[in-house]
């Protein structure tokens, strides 16, 4: 295979203001994010348009594009906001605007002709001719549909010249992105309206009719009965495919996580498509990637479908909650001359514990905490959540650098 060369970016969520400044301050080139209104994740915090314009502001400032996702499947009623709503963006500056609905796009194009729009994974393009009908339509990046093999995704940006941008990291829904109506029955809330309950990731057991209350279990092996939960999509080992390919965009999931899957998942990917692009010939996959990617907030990892075609490895069957070895327990806020830095806790720590300082190139410095002093100026043995400490270091950080511990 002959592999072109040409940057990708790195597009990182952005839950809110805090995620979007560590999103950009460990290398991603742009992010995304949703207003109170029309983007799904309705429980991601979100910006109010004030917000908006403070992180575009930041954003651009450091080089780096915000896109705003406008995703949602509107009914009729959601309709009657949302000039006044595209409006606003328009004014504050948004680099792009994701969507996925016609009748959005429509509305979009009639009113503010100039930006940029996005289509969402929500409208689930899986083929080049449909990639074409949207470029018709006057969008000018699609994001594939995560079912999608490597060679589908390699045969579309062959054919078609618009943007093309593809999911590397993080949650997959076991139905068409969103396109799925297991939250609106069992809890009444809407996928397709950013309020997914993940119903997908329940426990479910079988009862008989007549026995009511006896529940019998579901074995679908030995390791339980999860039946409709996907793993996390991870695709770090196939950065050099996708870069080869052509792909303009590579994005990663998860508005609702915190800072530190937000900062780490961002270093990591950054680092490897940065390796890659300085030298393709010589670049080395490095196995402390996927065991960084590991530390965060996740649940076992798969290639999803891009290997041609998912297995019964994509499907978590043993359990669905999240996974993580190491908890975010502070983020540096000041750093002075004298190698003192402030530090805002975020989990308790205390005298003895060893800590990792996440450098923003990618860099990792291990500290003893042997001396805490508070802000009065006192010496402490334990720090808790909020609460602001001095520290001495003797290596580089910087402000926003994350610190973790191992659990
Ligand atoms: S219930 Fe699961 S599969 Fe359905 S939309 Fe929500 S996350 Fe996706």
């Amino acid at each position: 295979m002959h592999f072109r060369v040409k940057r990708p970016e790195l597009l990182a969520p952005a839950g809110n203001l805090e995620k979007l400044k560590t999103a950009i301050h460990y290398g991603a080139d742009a992010v995304y994010l949703s207003g109170k209104l029309y983007g799904l994740r309705s429980f991601a915090g979100n910006f109010t348009i004030s917000e908006m314009e403070e992180g575009i502001k930041l954003a651009h400032k450091k080089g780096a594009k915000v896109y705003v996702t406008v995703n949602i499947f509107p009914r009729n009623e959601d309709l009657r906001k949302l000039p006044d709503y595209l409006i606003d963006l328009e004014q504050i500056g948004v680099d792009a605007i994701i969507v996925s609905d016609p009748g959005t796009v429509i509305m979009t194009k009639e009113l503010i002709p100039e930006i940029p729009l996005h289509l969402s994974t929500q409208a689930n393009t899986t083929n080049w001719r449909s990639v074409e009908f949207w470029k018709d339509q006057g969008i000018s990046r699609v994001n594939l549909a995560r079912e999608l093999s490597f060679s589908e995704i390699e045969y579309i940006t062959g054919k078609v010249d618009i943007e093309i941008e593809t999911f590397v990291h993080g949650a997959m829904c076991i139905s068409y992105s969103g396109r799925c109506l297991l939250s609106n029955y069992l809890t009444h809330r809407d996928s397709n309206r950013g309020e997914c309950s993940q119903p997908c990731r329940w426990k479910y057991m079988l009862m008989e009719e007549s026995r009511p209350g006896i529940y019998l279990p579901i074995f679908e092996d030995d390791r339980g009965s999860y039946i409709l939960s996907s793993e996390d999509l991870c695709l770090i080992e196939y950065i050099p495919n996708l870069i080869g390919a052509g792909v303009d965009s590579l994005k990663i999931e998860g508005r609702m996580k915190g800072i530190n899957y937000v900062g780490n998942v961002v270093r990591v990917y950054r680092k490897a498509i940065d390796e890659y692009l300085d030298n393709p010939d010589k670049y080395e996959f490095r196995n402390e990637w996927p065991e960084e990617l590991k530390k965060v907030s996740h649940r076992n990892y798969t290639a999803g479908f891009f290997c041609e075609k998912s297995t019964r490895g994509s499907q978590n069957y043993s359990s669905s909650s999240y996974v993580q070895t190491h908890d975010l327990v502070g983020v540096v806020r000041e750093v002075s001359g004298n190698n003192e830095i402030r530090v805002e806790v975020r989990n308790q720590i205390r005298l003895g514990d060893e800590v990792e300082f996440i450098g923003k190139s990618g860099e990792i410095n291990h500290l003893f905490l042997e001396k805490m002093i508070n802000e009065d100026g006192e010496t402490i043995e334990i720090a808790q959540p909020n609460q602001i400490v001095i520290l001495t270091v003797n290596f580089p950080t910087s402000v926003t650098d994350l610190i973790r511990k191992q659990k």
